[in-house]
């Protein structure tokens, strides 16, 4: 099915804008001390079609920290850098059911599957993703993964400094992650490195209208559709999206593709991209998170906007 008018888009994002705005499920994310300290109420969304017109609703210039969202990108670099099979070869592309940041994942993929059977959007396999990238040195690594980013966006993004320092004096459980992950070879080199990266690239600040740029870029296979910049491997596009189908939300990624049929993938920030492949990207953020750690508020306004105008590609026409 063809999306509908641009009117149409439109008064979909006013209506669920509206609809969400007073919900008061959910909290912050906390284990992060810097994510206890955002702003509940931004609530903004935005949705880029492969044609290049940007919509929004709410509040689309704050910004949240990217968080497990760049796991994405990081993958898709990999993939440029090394080849399509390296991340299913070294990591893995099958859901683990489990948390994200679950150590348990990583020892049944060990012991009970002897291999590569996890995947790179939860920690385990997102650090080694990190670490996969090519860079002679910490600060080639970083550049390479921070432009990327930014041309996904169409604009140079920065860090927030105040979340990296945070979760960087915090993250003790990926930071043992990141040993097993090297203890078990998944990690080659550099496994503290490949933590510190990680937790730079996740504390990347966005907003909604960014990260829905993002997501028409993986929609227009990998083409930026306002730079009208190629970004990515079109190639590569396909097996990116598959990932994030059955992983982008974590233990609730079955429910969620149930609903809305679409690629995906959350942060702990509060921001969630959705992608409707050749159609469009969406994204909302809005801080507060359900058990399983996905923006409450944004799973909510994509499923309604995007089966409101015709965006689940399993959907009928
Ligand atoms: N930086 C966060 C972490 O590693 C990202 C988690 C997330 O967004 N789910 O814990």
């Amino acid at each position: 099915a063809q999306i509908q008018s641009a009117d149409q888009v439109q008064s979909a994002l006013n209506a669920v804008y509206t609809r969400y705005k007073d919900i008061k499920e959910g909290k912050n994310a906390d284990y992060i001390p810097a994510l206890a300290r955002v702003d509940p109420k931004i609530y903004g969304i935005a949705l880029v079609t492969t044609d290049g017109k940007v919509h929004t609703a709410g509040d689309v210039k704050s910004e949240v920290s990217i968080q497990s969202i760049s796991k994405v990108f990081t993958m898709a670099k990999v993939m440029e850098q090394l080849g399509p099979d390296a991340i299913a070869k070294r990591i893995g592309v099958d859901a683990t059911g489990m948390r994200f940041n679950s150590i348990v994942a990583v020892e049944f993929a060990e012991k009970a599957l002897g291999g590569p059977e996890i995947n790179p959007l939860v920690n385990p396999g997102a650090i080694t993703a990190t670490s996969m990238v090519q860079g002679k040195t910490r600060d080639e690594v970083w550049k390479s993964i921070l432009d990327f980013h930014s041309a996904f966006a169409g604009r140079p993004l920065s860090v927030n400094k105040e979340v990296f320092d945070s979760e960087a004096a915090t993250n003790q459980r990926n930071q043992a992650i990141g040993a097993l992950m090297y203890a078990y070879g998944f990690i080659k080199e550099k496994p503290e490195q490949a933590v510190d990266v990680y937790t730079e690239q996740c504390a990347i600040s966005v907003n909604a209208k960014d990260l829905a740029t993002m997501a028409a870029t993986l929609a227009n296979a990998g083409k930026n559709p306002v730079t009208g910049k190629q970004v990515m491997k079109s190639q590569n596009v396909p097996e990116v999206l598959a990932v994030m189908a059955t992983a982008g939300l974590y233990d609730d990624s079955g429910k969620w593709l149930y609903h809305t049929g679409l690629p995906a993938k959350s942060g702990v920030g509060g921001g969630i991209i959705a992608v409707s492949p050749g159609k469009f990207g969406i994204a909302v953020v809005s801080p507060p998170l359900d058990e399983a750690g996905n923006s409450v508020r944004a799973q909510k306004a994509i499923t309604d906007v995007s089966n409101t105008i015709g965006g689940n590609p399993y959907a009928p026409s």
